[in-house]
């Protein structure tokens, strides 16, 4: 069961500095595939729906990995905007996939007004999306994916790197896949090819791989979708 995987623990609201309940996950995961775009999906259970934290008391609302850095500007704006309201938010405990997706809207929300680095608004778009996926939802997918590479774009260019986990390649690779899903097959292409000709790839022997297959595999999916539309004669006849 997947509460069994899940256990609780008291931590501080960096707004408020009140203590809440914060849901973490096991590490003693069963992994069943990783998704071209870095999703790890896992048996039972799916460690996203926790990523984001929201305290019960204000109503704050952030990544976890990025939960506490609350720079005194960005405290003060959310401040401003939670000041008389009344916050009732509770995800505390399991969540279901519907809630999941509103901690990311929250925390996008809180991510906008505190002017928060591009990288974070991608990371959080790009998550919001593989919820999506995993109820099959591509009307909302896309939308998510776009926001996601868009915000990736943004800090590839302005943001320091690596970015947490992220090197230069991997963004540039995840920017790149990020492309081919949504369709740009070309610039999925070309952001692909730069990984494959940049001699830093060398040093990175799995993304250098999987920039490799993308590109073949991508490559393969544009020149069929151009043979695609005209059936060979013999077939329109039954
Ligand atoms: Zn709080």
């Amino acid at each position: 069961m997947a509460v069994d995987l899940l256990y609780t623990v008291d931590k501080a609201c960096a707004l408020c500095g009140r203590a809440f309940p914060v849901v973490r996950v096991r590490n003693r995961l069963r992994m069943i595939r990783q998704d071209a775009d870095f999703c790890t999906v896992y048996a039972d259970i799916n460690p996203y729906y926790y990523d984001v934290w929201v305290c019960p008391h204000c109503g704050y609302a952030a990544q976890e990995s990025w939960f506490a850095e609350l720079k005194d500007s960005a405290a003060d704006k959310l401040k401003a905007f939670l000041a008389g309201k009344d916050v009732q938010l509770d995800f505390s405990g399991e969540r279901s996939r519907r809630q999941a997706l509103d901690t990311y809207r929250l925390a996008i929300f809180y991510a906008g007004l505190t002017g928060q680095p591009a990288s974070r608004l991608g990371a959080l778009f790009l998550r919001m999306a593989w919820l999506f996926r995993e109820a099959g939802d591509e009307m909302h997918e896309r939308p998510a994916l776009l926001e996601a590479r868009k915000h990736y774009e943004q800090a590839l260019m302005r943001e320091p790197l690596p970015i947490g986990n992220l090197s230069e390649l991997a963004l540039e690779y995840l920017v790149a896949e990020l492309y081919r899903r949504t369709g740009e097959l070309d610039r999925a292409l070309a952001g692909f090819s730069r990984i494959v000709g940049n001699p830093k790839a060398k040093l990175e022997k799995r993304l250098l791989e999987m920039a490799r297959e993308a590109w073949q595999a991508t490559r393969d999916l544009r020149d069929g979708r151009k043979s695609e539309p005209k059936p060979a004669p013999e077939l329109l006849t039954p």
